[in-house]
């Protein structure tokens, strides 16, 4: 079994459009969204949920109101302002330090783990497994999330006998990035020729070199800015990543996005179809 993590340095480069597409070619596959933070693989994919997980981690406090006697330590000793005056815990700023459930001379503090997300596993509209998730707003772990989503993904993986792990990574350079290439098989960078995709892009060739994993990039938009492009071309080759290939811009694109589709399905005969096509033969070469 293979995981292919698709990573981009930055949002907006079409790293899900790019997935989708390679989903829709696969065969015998898992996919997996580990762009927690703003899943929507799910809805290109049109997954329906099939199970449901809570992600519970760290822990928040709650003041029994019925308890409490007012007495003012829990607000002395919490550091982030997180308790109001009349001993409400904002859950958004407590940090699940634990110093009023320790310090607390009532005992009407209680300390229960924190739910942060819910972690779903569906069926894709072409039979295939899915897992994707959902922090809830202002939750915080979202590497643990995207932990949680792989280890699934590997126990589904595992347990149907399929062949690839298709995973759709987070943006940037975080911990989240990191949590979602630690063990994967190989690593697609997606980028766009422009000043920032080749800023973004070095940062996180960086990254993933510490992992020391085989990677290969694809150029979306490869023909808007062609001394990008070249440049792009340059920096694999310095780096020792292939260079998979470059998806003209498309119009459609935006117009198959609105209809929950991927250029594939809306326009397979386009150009940019064919280069996508012409990028999946090319990564079934690498595995
Ligand atoms: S320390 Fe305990 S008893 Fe005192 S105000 Fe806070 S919650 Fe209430
Ligand atoms: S657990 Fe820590 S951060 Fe949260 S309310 Fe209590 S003292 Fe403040």
């Amino acid at each position: 079994m293979k995981e292919i993590v698709v990573i981009s340095g930055k949002g907006g480069t079409g790293k899900t459009s790019f997935t989708a597409c390679m989903a829709a070619l696969f065969n015998n596959q898992v996919v997996a969204d580990c762009d927690v933070d703003a899943a929507n693989l799910n809805l290109v994919l049109n997954a329906a949920v099939v199970e449901e997980y809570e992600f519970v981690s760290g822990h928040s406090a709650t003041i029994n109101k019925d308890i409490c006697t007012s007495c003012g330590r829990c607000r002395e000793v919490c550091r982030y302002q997180a308790i109001s005056e009349d001993y409400q815990v904002d859950r958004f700023s407590c940090e699940g330090c634990g110093a009023c459930f320790y310090l607390c001379p009532a005992g009407a503090v209680s300390f229960d783990e924190a739910l942060c997300g819910h972690y779903f596993v569906g069926k894709t509209k072409t039979e295939e497994w899915a897992v994707f998730a959902e922090l809830l707003p202002g939750a915080e772990n979202s590497g643990k999330l995207v932990t949680a989503v792989r280890k699934k993904a590997g126990e589904i993986a595992k347990e149907n006998k399929n062949d690839i792990i298709l995973t759709d990574g987070p943006p940037g350079i975080g911990c989240t990035v990191i949590a979602s290439l630690t063990g994967a098989s190989f690593i697609v960078f997606v980028t766009e020729p422009t000043v920032s995709g080749v800023h973004d892009l070095k940062r996180v060739m960086e990254l993933s070199m510490h992992f020391k994993l085989p990677g290969g990039v694809v150029i979306n938009k490869g023909d808007l800015n062609p001394a990008y492009s070249k440049e792009i071309e340059t920096l694999c080759l310095e780096r020792g990543f292939d260079l998979l290939g470059s998806i003209p811009y498309e119009p459609l694109v935006s117009q198959a996005q609105r209809q929950a589709k991927t250029i594939l399905e809306y326009a397979p005969d386009c150009q940019a179809s064919s280069a996508i096509r012409q990028i999946y033969n090319k990564l079934c070469v690498q595995l």
